[in-house]
């Protein structure tokens, strides 16, 4: 089987198991987008999802979507895939991501909002934006450290102020909020970091009803359907689309 019909049939099964999840529920499956994480695959691999109906992509390192874009944007003519950046961004490549990308799941400190927002500020456009939170209190996960914020206000308060601050960003429209679950071979243990997750936009909407806290981007290829049964809006699948990523190679 050649590369492009493992891929077309790999995005089949990666659907056909969200819109089971999202019927177990009583959600759609237009409630939920699939982003295929294409990091370390080349344009190629991309390209081949494309033609499957693909439209949305995930990459994690700021220089690596800076050459993989404009390959597959030479390649697919006018209409653009939307391109999303999942992982941590240092402030210095923060102009890489505004060029490159039209969607920020990974913003997880002021000071690099307000780098993001000037330099979008600067390109004429709104950068829409999700906030990164860690729920599960895993210390290697990046994001606002969150962990127990439903019963201490000294967790909740400082990020809610924050929060506030990133809000009134001229160049950001936040959307929502994302997090990453410890990896697990079973994925009903990270069940409650969903539902935390969940739960913390709901006080979101409460303290800061003038952003639109829509978005709940959650579950990767361990654990998207459990993600979706909880209320994801967003998953981010790699493995299961384009199958295994070289070993030694940071993911
Ligand atoms: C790599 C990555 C994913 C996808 O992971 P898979 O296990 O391959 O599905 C999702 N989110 C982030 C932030 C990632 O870095």
């Amino acid at each position: 089987m050649d590369a492009c019909e493992e891929i077309r049939r790999n995005l089949e099964q990666v659907q056909a198991r969200m819109a089971e999840a999202a019927l177990r529920v009583g959600r759609t499956t237009t409630d939920v987008r699939l982003v295929a994480v294409s990091k370390t695959h080349p344009a190629e691999a991309v390209l081949a999802a494309w033609e499957c109906g693909q439209r949305d992509f995930g990459e994690n390192r700021p220089e690596e979507g800076a050459e993989k874009i404009p390959v597959v944007a030479g390649a697919v003519g006018t209409a653009r895939p939307t391109w999303h950046m999942i992982g941590t961004i240092q402030r210095r490549k923060a102009d890489l991501v505004v060029a490159h990308f039209d969607y920020i799941h990974s913003v997880d400190r002021l000071v690099l909002a307000k780098k993001l927002s000037s330099l979008a500020v600067a390109a004429g456009k709104v950068l829409p934006v999700l906030i990164e939170c860690n729920v599960s209190g895993e210390e290697s996960k990046a994001g606002y450290s969150l962990y127990g914020w439903e019963h201490e206000s000294k967790v909740r308060e400082p990020f809610f102020r924050e929060v506030a601050a990133l809000v009134a960003l001229p160049g950001l429209r936040v959307e929502g909020l994302m997090t990453m679950a410890p990896l697990t071979e079973e994925p009903e243990t990270v069940r409650p970091v969903f539902a935390s997750l969940r739960g913390l936009r709901e006080a979101l909407q409460e303290q800061l009803p003038q952003a639109t806290w829509h978005h709940l981007s959650m579950g990767m290829t361990d654990d998207f359907e459990v993600a979706i049964e909880e209320g994801a809006t967003l998953v981010r699948v790699g493995r299961a689309i384009f199958g295994q990523r070289s070993a030694g190679v940071m993911v």
